[in-house]
């Protein structure tokens, strides 16, 4: 890919630069699509805390041992060791322009941790967040109607890009498999535990009017434009301020 391509793809020009993002909204709302687009946007790191689990299980860190030794005895990782990655990884100076944090803060707990965190990292400007909103209906149809082809493996939807044959691959006629995680059930038990879990992370930021919420309906490039129409407003009133970098 070249840098023109990127260069006409988005509205983002080069004086523009969206410091850090939070990407918020139920499973299934594009989020993850959304984030690799504006990493390309805007040359800025994506950070999730599953790469950065895997990063640190398989490089061995002191944070990385920690956390094998409690996922491998069933437990889950607890808040002081995925926030111990994130404070590590933020120190890194691709963060410097921005980045896009992509599935943290996912609890009330990480979100006030982070707050107090941010002023305390090197030149660390406000973070501004952004969520994604998809009607309950229309996400439960982009996942129960999900369809991949295990030879080519191209993603098809019942209700919105179905195959000319049904459940036959249009590409090499393998028959499409449906995910047993992407069944009604599982989909309303994601969604419990992130209205329980998620939806208070999603108050506390409104709260701070540092908040937007954008239509998540629509082709990619509108979604991508919509969500860099409301990064440009929030940074009107929620400027970088970013300090001198001092040595
Ligand atoms: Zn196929």
């Amino acid at each position: 890919m070249t840098t023109d391509s990127a260069a006409q793809h988005t509205p983002a020009s080069a004086e523009f630069l969206p410091g850090p993002v939070l990407l918020l909204g139920a499973p299934g709302v594009g989020k993850g699509t959304q984030a690799q687009l504006l990493m390309a946007a805007f040359g800025i790191p994506q950070i999730s805390t599953g790469d950065l689990l895997r990063e640190h299980v398989e490089n061995r860190s002191q944070l990385g041992i920690r956390a094998k030794t409690l996922m491998d005895s069933g437990q889950l990782v607890p808040d002081e060791i995925v926030n111990g990655m994130v404070a590590d990884r933020l120190t890194r100076g691709d963060t410097l322009p921005g980045y896009i944090l992509d599935g943290f803060p996912r609890t009330e707990g990480q979100a006030e941790w982070l707050d107090a965190k941010l002023p305390d990292l090197h030149n660390a400007p406000p973070l501004v967040a952004i969520k994604l909103h998809v009607a309950t209906e229309e996400l439960l149809r982009r996942i129960t109607g999900r369809r991949t082809c295990p030879t080519c493996k191209r993603i098809y939807n019942m209700y919105t890009h179905p195959p000319a044959i049904t459940g036959i691959c249009d590409f090499d006629g393998t028959p499409l498999q449906h995910r047993s995680d992407d069944t009604e059930e599982a989909f309303y038990r994601r969604m419990a535990e992130y209205d329980t879990k998620t939806a208070p992370v999603i108050e506390h930021y409104r709260a701070q009017s540092c908040f937007r919420e954008v239509d998540g309906v629509g082709s990619l490039d509108q979604v991508e434009h919509r969500i860099i129409v409301a990064l440009r407003d929030l940074r009107a009133h929620v400027p970088l301020q970013l300090a001198p970098v001092s040595h």
